[in-house]
């Protein structure tokens, strides 16, 4: 394991990943990226999927739901885009394996990054206890998980 590297959400770094074509920059993750070793991804660009794109919630639980067939993931109209999800996911496990990170640092309420807290699959902003697809997977792996709103402590 690296101890001082780091996956992080690219949208926290200012790329324009987001579904919409914009980015979610923080200040503190750029600090902190600048004080090790932070490699960029993005689980849905990985998987495939366009940007911008549409806006996609988890259905029927969390990511943990989702790696166990038990929930997928849908746009607002519907569109079951469960395979995209799942393949970026594997890209960045792919990563993981490659680098051996120390962790990662990604995106809070995200379907894909989101750590302890996702939205609930009704595209109204309501958010629930669970982590996206990457982060569940991650952390199925053993990879601990940080977000903007909890950053790895300073070493
Ligand atoms: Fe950011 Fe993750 Fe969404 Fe990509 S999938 S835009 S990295 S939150």
């Amino acid at each position: 394991m690296n101890d001082r590297f780091y996956l992080v959400s690219a949208c926290l770094l200012g790329l324009a990943t987001r579904y919409d074509g914009g980015h979610n920059r923080n200040e503190a993750v750029l600090d902190f990226c600048r004080r090790h070793y932070c490699i960029p991804v993005c689980p849905e660009q990985l998987g495939g999927l366009p940007t911008p794109r549409p806006a996609a919630e988890i259905c029927g639980g969390g990511g943990a739901s989702v790696l166990d067939g038990k929930a997928g993931v849908r746009t607002a109209d519907g569109r079951d885009v469960t395979a995209s999800f799942w393949r970026g996911a594997l890209q960045v496990l792919q990563l993981v394996r490659l680098i051996k990170p120390c962790g990662a640092v990604l995106k809070s309420g995200s379907p894909s990054c989101g750590s302890g807290r996702i939205y609930d699959g009704s595209f109204r902003r309501r958010a629930i206890a669970g982590d996206g697809v990457t982060a569940a997977l991650l952390k199925r792996h053993g990879i601990p998980v940080f977000s903007e709103l909890s950053l790895p402590p300073r070493r």
